[in-house]
């Protein structure tokens, strides 16, 4: 499955994420390859750390999931994935670039991506010395189960 895409393709998702970690000083090593792999060659999706651990497993591959952590962490800083910190103690991890917010459905640990233009926000001017960087909105739902009617 990992190479079922044999034609060079310097635009791929993949492609950019090695030449954005060398352009970084980031030796693209045989794990973070199969991790750049594994996270940018199966679409835009959302993925945790424990998930993708699995899916290393699954390709009979070892990379313990302190490894897989940091260098999700790596990936985040160099803003070739996006965080999702949907509880303190839980984080899926975003592959679509493009600008958009999450919907996240709490009893089924599932987000979904929203289209920035679906929800109006209302920020408040910010000072001339600074300036806006991003915005990171998460909406979270959750299914009508009886254990969530107060
Ligand atoms: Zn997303």
């Amino acid at each position: 499955m990992l190479d079922h895409n044999k034609i060079y393709n310097p635009l791929s998702n993949f492609n950019k994420a090695i030449n954005k970690l060398s352009a970084n000083g980031i030796r693209p090593t045989k794990q973070r390859m199969i991790l750049a792999k594994l996270l940018f060659e199966k679409g835009k999706r959302h993925i945790s750390a424990e998930d993708l651990f699995d899916e290393v497993r699954e390709e009979d591959r070892k990379i313990s999931l302190a490894t897989i952590y940091n260098t999700l962490k790596q990936f985040t800083s160099l803003g070739l994935i996006r965080e999702i910190v949907v509880d303190q103690n839980k984080s899926l991890y975003c592959t679509n670039k493009e600008s958009h917010y999450h919907l996240y459905i709490e009893d089924e640990n599932k987000v979904i991506d929203i289209p920035t233009k679906n929800i109006d926000l209302n920020i408040p001017s910010i000072p001339a010395c600074l300036k806006l960087h991003d915005v990171d909105v998460i909406v979270r739902i959750r299914t009508l189960k009886e254990k969530y009617k107060n």
